[in-house]
């Protein structure tokens, strides 16, 4: 249960903004390794976003490596990149992300029907398990208007955990809610991390939070600096 679930060697990255290219990532290493529960502490403009994209496949890095379970994610073909994004990686976003005409039961449904044969029957059971897991088996039939920011973000944690990934990562997830809201939704993450064994990497500038996780990921200008 040791194993690498991610390794960052010496990655760079920038972005082209008219003439001038910013820097976002300059020669970052980091290794994350099964089952643990990782925050990505730093500030604004520093480097979180752009690091999380790259770890799910959403964005590719100039130079250095991306390995998830060992495979360079960069080298995968776009079928074999996609499957790895919808199979083995969950995604929690600030803006909860939940489709606004579904309700929280078929929000939840979304990553079972992208690229799966699974018996109608078994993706029920595995909705209702997760949104259960997120405590909101009573509002299952809900839209995301009808519920509070804590609830849509249960929501889209019960989405990235439906599919049983490897590995979630969440940015800035708690970023939109109030302090009382933010320590529920990170006691939720702990308990389906303990509970699950998922690993976990989420991102926030908050302080406070750094005290709850066992391991604290510190990045300033683009490089881990603790
Ligand atoms: P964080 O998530 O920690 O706020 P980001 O990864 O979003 O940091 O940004 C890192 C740096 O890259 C910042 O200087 C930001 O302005 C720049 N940046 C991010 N996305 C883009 C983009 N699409 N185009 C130009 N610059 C960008
Ligand atoms: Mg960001």
């Amino acid at each position: 249960m040791s194993g690498s679930v991610v390794k960052l060697e010496e990655v760079h990255k920038s972005y082209r903004l008219g003439q001038t290219s910013v820097p976002a990532l300059r020669g970052l290493s980091l290794e994350l390794r099964r089952g643990e529960f990782t925050a990505l502490v730093g500030a604004s403009g520093s480097g979180k976003s752009t690091l999380l994209n790259l770890v799910g496949g959403i964005d590719e890095p100039d130079s250095g490596r991306v390995l998830v379970e060992g495979t360079d994610v960069a080298t995968l073909p776009d079928d074999e990149r996609s499957r790895l994004r919808n199979q083995k990686i969950g995604f929690i976003f600030q803006s909860f992300n939940l489709v606004p005409v579904l309700d929280v039961f078929e929000n939840v449904e979304l990553p079972l029907l992208i690229n799966r044969r699974i018996p109608a029957s078994e993706r029920r059971d595995r909705v209702r398990a997760a949104v259960e897991d997120v405590g909101l088996a009573d509002f299952a039939r809900h839209l995301p208007d009808q519920l509070s920011g804590g609830q849509r973000q249960r929501v889209a944690i019960a989405r990235a955990l439906v599919a049983d990934p490897l590995l979630v990562l969440a940015d800035e997830p708690t970023a939109n809610l109030d302090s009382v809201t933010t320590h529920r939704i990170v006691d939720l993450m702990l308990e389906l991390n303990a509970r699950r064994g998922v690993t976990f990497f989420f991102s926030t500038h908050d302080e406070k939070l750094m005290s709850r996780v066992a391991r604290v990921v510190r990045i300033s200008d683009g490089t881990v600096v603790s």
